[in-house]
Formats: structure tokens, sequence, C-alpha cells
């Protein structure tokens, strides 16, 4: 998720203390994988974390919006190395980059430099103005760019109209077209919009972020979890089983979140659930990526081992990793 919600200090501290910190040896060092296996079978066997966040203190070469400075970054840095060495520790071999709103507004930049320097290791969730002019041509001039989906939130322009106008239309068309999934962050209130452009556009594929946030509030409510599984009825919608550190209890292991993941797995199936950590939110305080990613690969009985290999990466290899 890219809100604040929680106390920044306590994080920022947290994170200074080391949470996340590298030995400054391992720091811009290209590639920091060195498993014996060749790197094809390495892409192969290793899961994929289907979502996470990045950012870099190189603000003159990746300027942060509206004049945002590194002192409004928090944590203060999660640049494509650190993912990479957070995520290899448990064999994440590949990552979806989501496209950061606050800090670098509707421009993709830093993550498609990420995936060009890192070729094979990222996929892009980028953002488009949909008020601009032609912003599907955007979508397939970035599609050449690793770009294979786009995030679009009611967070900018509010829950009653987020999904109008003729460029968010085109968007959903050309996702069609192009196989580039609409994203959704959203929270409960916005899923009947979502289920109304499903009707309108059934092609176009669509990923519901973090549960639809149900239980932010610490709240599961069953009407919202039934209104996520209704959604399944349009074959081309996925879920992001993710952001644990932000729903429920929030608490590790996270074991109050597993009924409503059986929910939306009997609803969906594992082909079309994908595990995310959302990170670096996932890496503050008690919460690691270690714990987010247990769950899934060793904490849940109903999961068989099929299941797993669904949902931590062939159901993100299908809808970000697709040969475009
Ligand atoms: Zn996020």
């Amino acid at each position: 998720m890219t809100s604040q919600t929680s106390n920044s200090v306590d994080r920022r501290r947290c994170l200074q203390a080391g949470g996340i910190a590298l030995a400054a040896s391992t720091m811009g060092t290209p590639l920091l994988e060195n498993a014996a296996l060749p790197a094809q079978d390495r892409t192969s066997s290793g899961w994929i974390d289907a979502h996470s966040h990045i950012w870099t203190r190189d603000v003159k070469k990746f300027p942060l919006a509206k004049g945002q400075t590194v002192a409004d970054l928090d944590p203060p840095s999660f640049t494509s190395e650190e993912l990479i060495q957070t995520a290899i520790a448990e064999n994440v071999q590949r990552v979806v980059l989501i496209q950061h709103h606050i800090y670098h507004g509707w421009d993709n930049t830093y993550l498609i430099h990420a995936a060009e320097r890192y070729p094979g290791k990222f996929k892009v969730v980028g953002m488009v103005d949909d008020t601009e002019p032609n912003p599907a041509e955007t979508m397939r001039r970035l599609q050449k760019r690793h770009v294979s989906a786009f995030r679009i939130t009611a967070w900018i322009r509010g829950s009653d109209k987020w999904l109008d106008g003729p460029g968010m239309d085109a968007m959903w068309k050309c996702g069609a077209d192009t196989n580039q999934a609409m994203c959704c962050l959203i929270d409960p209130r916005d899923l009947s919009a979502v289920d109304r452009m499903c009707q309108k556009h059934p092609d176009t594929p669509v990923v519901i972020d973090h549960f639809a946030r149900i239980g932010v509030d610490g709240q599961i409510r069953q009407a919202d979890v039934k209104q996520l599984c209704a959604l399944a009825r349009h074959q081309h919608v996925y879920v992001k089983v993710s952001a644990y550190y932000a729903l429920g209890k929030k608490q590790p292991p996270y074991l109050d979140l597993v009924p409503m993941i059986q929910q939306v797995y009997e609803a969906y199936g594992p082909q079309r659930l994908m595990w995310a950590s959302d990170s670096p939110y996932q890496l503050v305080d008690q919460h690691t990526y270690r714990a987010s990613i247990h769950l899934i690969r060793d904490g849940i009985d109903f999961l068989s081992s099929a299941d797993r290999d669904w949902l931590l990466r062939k159901t993100a290899e299908k809808v970000y990793f697709y040969k475009s």
C-alpha cells in the first residue's frame, strides 16, 4: 500500500536500526544472486512476489513528486538492490514493482530503470494519468519497457468518479487487447464500481490488491468478503493475497487472516490468487518478509503443493511475466 497509516517515527527508527539495512559491500552490486544453479533454473524454480515498491535517495536522477525531498521517504531507502537482497533470502527470484504515486506521481522511470538494469527480474505495474490525451497509446508504449499492468485507484480522484471518463474506458479497452491488467488499489466500498467495469469490459484482466483492503481497520466483515468473492464470477479477475501487516490483527503469523484466504480460495481457486509482500511496508516493526511468505508457503493446511505453486509463482507469471 502507499498510505501513510502507522507511526512513521517508530517505523523509521526501526529501519535505521537495521531492519532492512544492507551491508555496504552488497550495495550497488549489479546482481546479488550467487546460487549455484544456472540463471534460468533459478528463475523457474524461485517464487514471485507480486507486489513491492522501491525508491531511491538519488533524487537528482529520479526526482520525487510535488517537491518532496529525501526527508519524506519512509522508510528512508528501499532500492532495487535492497529489494533483491531481501527477496532472495526466501528464494523469491522475481518481483512485480508497483508504482508509488505519492513519491513518484505518474513518473514510472525508476521502476523501468530497475527492470532494464536487471533483465528478467522485474515487471512493472505503472501508472498513467487517464485524464491526459491518449492514455492507451501510453500503455502500449510502456509495454515495450516492461510495464505489463497498471495501477488504478479510487484514492486520487475519489470513489465517486475514479472510473468515469473516456480515458479510463480507453485504458480498460486497451488492457483487453494488450493483456495489461488493471490493478485496483481500493477499499470494499469500491468493489461495486469495479464490478460494473468488469461487466462492461469482460475481457480485461483485473487484479484486486490486498483483498480490497478488507480488515484494514481491524475488522474483517463478512459482507465485504462476500462482495469480493462475488467478483470471481468475472473470469479475468485475480486477487492479491497480500499486505498482512496492514490487515486484521496485524500480527505475525497472521493466522486470523486464514478464514478470509480460504473464502477467496474457494471463490477464485489457486490459479487466480497470488501472494505478495507489499514491501517495504511488510518489513517494519515486528513484520518481516519471511513471516509474509511463510503463511502461504508453509502455514495453511488446505493448500496443496500444487496450489502453493500457483499462489507463489504461476499466477503472477501468467498475469505479469507474460510474453508481450
Ligand atoms: Zn503497496
